[in-house]
């Protein structure tokens, strides 16, 4: 038993885009392991990667085998996870490199979109008591009653690092992102968005279901059922994230989402006072002469609709109502 805790970090493409951002990213580990820590990285495929693989297969088949494709996919994170582990040895740390079949990473039959039924890890386990850095695949599985390889859907390199955080007991995950953490909107479309320190599972669960992709929803649902904390930074500079643990509890507005389906865009207000304020919302957008239209509505959420062509515009509105005004305060 080491006395430090063991650190389980995610990378995604952005930061491991290069051979440049590998061998920072390699950098960042090699400090960790010199605070004493034992480290599990998991590594997303580099950049754009996947588009890549799934753009390959759409010019080859109108309808690609499920099977053929997970095995397709599944080549993005084994390039990563190579490269990571060769940058590390390259700087003196023993490290190794595993596909998710071969940490144990057990899941159902569904190609495509499957679940994590349980990480048997022995060989994590053994690599970490052996000294070593242990890199992993995100994104991938087995199952184990068919031995075919499966991936767990888009975004899922972050399910992955949660499951591992989990079977080896970790206190926190860390999601290292091209953002400082989870904002109250996209950063890239309202630049006036800001950082949360802190966020509940819940309201965090609402925001990556309406969109938001710095999570994938599913990371966050297994994060709440095994109580591991997700801290979401930045892999750029060392400041720290956003907390994601039951220890926040629900906010009035936690922040808005947004997602594109056909030529609408959906905007999504969570928190308990959505409702309350989607009226005044939906007005202010009309006086503004974006036509905005009501959407689905729970306890937790509310969604305005607006063209597609409108939806950045419709953003900065709708924040600057709920976050850079007086009243919405
Ligand atoms: P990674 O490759 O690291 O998994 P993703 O692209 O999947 O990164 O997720 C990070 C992106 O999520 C950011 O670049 C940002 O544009 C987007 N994003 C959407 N909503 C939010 C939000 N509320 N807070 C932070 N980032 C968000
Ligand atoms: N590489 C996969 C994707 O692009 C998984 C991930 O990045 O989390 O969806
Ligand atoms: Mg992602």
């Amino acid at each position: 038993m080491s006395l430090m805790s063991v650190v389980v970090q995610k990378y995604g493409g952005t930061s491991v885009a290069d051979p440049v951002r590998i061998s920072a990213v390699a950098d960042r580990v090699t400090g960790l392991r010199e605070s004493g820590h034992d480290c599990v990285v998991v590594v997303s495929a580099m950049g754009q990667a996947t588009d890549e693989l799934v753009s390959l297969a759409a010019q080859i088949s109108d309808e690609p085998d499920p099977r053929e494709m997970d095995m397709l996919l599944t080549a993005g994170e084994r390039v990563s996870m190579s490269l990571l582990a060769m940058a590390l040895q390259a700087r003196g740390v023993p490290a190794v490199s595993y596909t998710g079949s071969q940490a144990g990473i057990h899941t159902d039959s569904s190609h495509g979109e499957a679940r994590i039924t349980k990480i048997t890890g022995e060989r994590v386990r053994d690599s970490l008591a052996d000294g070593r850095v242990v890199v992993i695949a995100g994104f991938q599985g087995v199952d184990p009653s068919t031995r075919e390889i499966t991936t767990l859907g888009r975004g899922g390199s972050d399910t992955s690092a949660v499951a591992l955080a989990a079977m080896l007991d970790a206190p926190e995950c860390e999601i290292l992102t091209d953002v400082a953490g989870v904002y109250t909107a996209d950063p890239r479309q309202v630049p006036s968005a800001f950082k949360l320190d802190a966020i509940g599972y819940d309201d965090m669960l609402a925001l990556a279901e309406s969109g938001a992709a710095v999570l994938k929803p599913h990371s966050v649902t297994y994060a709440k059922d095994t109580g591991v904390a997700v801290h979401v930074r930045s892999s750029f500079d060392h400041s720290s994230g956003t907390l994601v643990s039951a220890e926040t509890g629900d906010f009035e507005i936690a922040g808005i989402a947004h997602e594109i389906v056909g030529d609408e865009g959906r905007i999504t207000v969570v928190g308990s006072l959505a409702g309350e304020k989607v009226d005044g919302l939906v007005e202010s957008l009309v006086g503004a002469g974006i036509d905005g239209r009501h959407g689905e509505k729970s306890d937790r959420m509310a969604q305005i609709r607006v063209h597609v062509e409108r939806i950045g515009d419709a953003m900065r509105s709708i924040h600057r109502e709920l976050f850079e005004t007086e009243a919405g305060k």
